[in-house]
């Protein structure tokens, strides 16, 4: 008990990555929908010394403490010594940045509409808007007080946020439903309203799905929240579902599991994105690339991946996957997604699911609630499985190309009353470190053997039963690699010729 006790505050005093909870933070915003405009106040106080930087950038009539105060390059670097409250006065008109959207009947929040700390921090978030608005943010319960003219929402969430968002509509018809002891909340236009039920059906088979798969949904309610803009966002505790795709029916089918999905990756253990963002591969894994598997569509999906690759990252668009961190263009899209999710499905692969989901689990309780980058994932996975992966991780995250892989000298001989067959494998770049899947077809049979590849070129000799009819690499797309042109596999038949010609399949 002590011992926890003492790895607890280990963890708590000299980690970076501890989210501020020695800053309280008060937001108090006024929106006037008429005028576009929104008057915000800011309290924090501290229980420490510290020293905060926010964003600040287009606000006006800017002061901190009553005191007027011009930001340097967007922000505000303030000491708060303990005790102290900061309170910092603004105003903003909205509608000037593609993030925000107002007009008389509904506001949209998902830029930077608040003094933004550069650290995690539990907010207290409290919104005053006209009459008839319906508003949510970030919350496990909401409590609403209503006046003759307004009505001010207050958001009760305590769990640090690296940023804060508003959904508020005067056009919201709100249903509710529950998962277990999780509130299940519906916001859709009046019009969409009729989406809700089904919405509310699949997130609840998706957070049995993830709880079964991972922990406990990590906070107490999810909603589903319609949007004006085109977005399909993962907020802590809700997901913010553009208009203009609501009623497509991939949308509850894959878009929604993987916003799920990401409040356990990216809203709960948030991203550390100068490390890189890990998130949305491992939710592009276990969410789109499951549900494929699910369907027994698991190799075509992974092919695609390798198709993409193809398609879209040329020496152009070339970057390692630690570089990643937003997708702006179909080959940033390829690698923080696709080729990210093949690193996890490749780790899977070589430790089995057993060791793959305990590792996910760990990570999970361990990082809860604070930043986390790929160093805290290699280090989880190594506890978990007992290995290195300095190698693995590093030539799958720093490295801006992908394994080149042909065979050649293929030849199949009786030596000694063994039927041996022999091959070259060459790796056309530097060698990665590889553990390839060799499928050997027999007429009777198919049996699947790994074999671990370290250099340029390296002999394979294996021992077989019986004579062969067909040899494929990599039959699975498990291996994150080049395609061959016009090629999908590198394999080899036998039956027509004993050649050592690699065709495709
Ligand atoms: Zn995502």
């Amino acid at each position: 008990m002590l011992k926890n006790l003492l790895i607890l505050l280990i963890v708590i005093n000299f980690s970076p990555l501890a989210w501020a909870k020695n800053i309280h933070y008060g937001l108090d915003v006024t929106i006037d929908t008429q005028n576009q405009k929104l008057t915000g106040t800011a309290s924090i106080t501290a229980t420490e010394e510290r020293t905060l930087n926010f964003f600040v950038a287009n606000f006006s009539k800017l002061t901190v403490n009553e005191k007027t105060i011009t930001p340097k390059q967007g922000y505000i670097t303030l000491p708060i010594q303990s005790g102290q409250k900061l309170v910092i006065n603004y105003e903003l008109i909205l509608n000037n940045e593609n993030t925000h959207f107002i007009d008389q009947n509904n506001v949209f929040l998902t830029g930077r509409w608040y003094p933004q700390l550069d650290e995690l921090v539990e907010y207290q978030l409290s919104v005053t808007l006209p009459n008839g608005f319906i508003a949510t943010s970030e919350a496990d319960s909401v409590d609403v007080r209503k006046t003759k003219t307004s009505s001010r929402f207050t958001f009760q969430f305590n769990h640090p946020l690296d940023s804060l968002n508003l959904a508020a509509s005067k056009n919201y018809i709100v249903k509710t439903d529950s998962y277990k002891s999780i509130k299940i909340e519906a916001y859709f236009f009046q019009e969409d309203a009729i989406l809700a039920d089904t919405y509310m059906k699949y997130s609840k088979k998706y957070l049995a799905m993830y709880e079964n798969m991972l922990t406990p949904y990590p906070y107490k309610r999810f909603a589903i929240v319609e949007n004006i803009l085109p977005t399909g966002f993962g907020m802590p505790s809700y997901t913010l579902l553009g208009r203009a795709v609501v009623h497509l029916p991939f949308i509850v089918k894959t878009s929604l599991g993987h916003e799920i999905l990401h409040e356990w990756f990216g809203n709960s253990v948030f991203v550390d994105y100068e490390q890189g963002n890990w998130a949305e591969g491992i939710t592009n894994y276990l969410a789109d690339q499951h549900y494929a598997a699910m369907r027994g569509e698991g190799k075509a999906y992974r092919k695609q991946i390798m198709v993409d690759y193809n398609a879209y990252v040329n020496n152009n668009h070339a970057m390692s996957v630690k570089s990643f961190k937003l997708r702006h263009n179909p080959a940033q899209r390829v690698i923080g997604y696709g080729k990210t999710a093949m690193i996890f499905h490749m780790l899977r692969k070589q430790f089995g699911d057993k060791a793959f989901f305990a590792a996910w689990r760990d990570f999970i309780q361990t990082y809860s609630f604070r930043l986390a980058a790929w160093n805290e994932i290699q280090k989880t996975f190594e506890t978990v499985t007992g290995k290195n992966l300095a190698n693995y991780f590093s030539q799958w995250l720093n490295r801006t190309d992908i394994p080149q892989i042909t065979a050649e000298n293929v030849e199949l001989q009786v030596i000694q009353g063994k039927l041996l067959l022999t091959f070259t494998l060459v790796q056309h770049n530097a060698p990665y470190q590889l553990q390839l899947p060799i499928t050997i077809y027999t007429n009777e049979n198919k049996t699947q053997q790994l074999i671990e590849i370290t250099s340029k070129r390296q002999q394979i000799t294996l021992t077989l039963d019986e004579p062969p009819t067909k040899v494929v690499i990599d039959e699975n797309y498990d291996i994150m690699r080049q395609l061959a042109p016009n090629s999908t596999n590198i394999s080899w038949n036998y039956g027509q010729a004993k050649s050592s010609y690699c065709s495709s399949s």
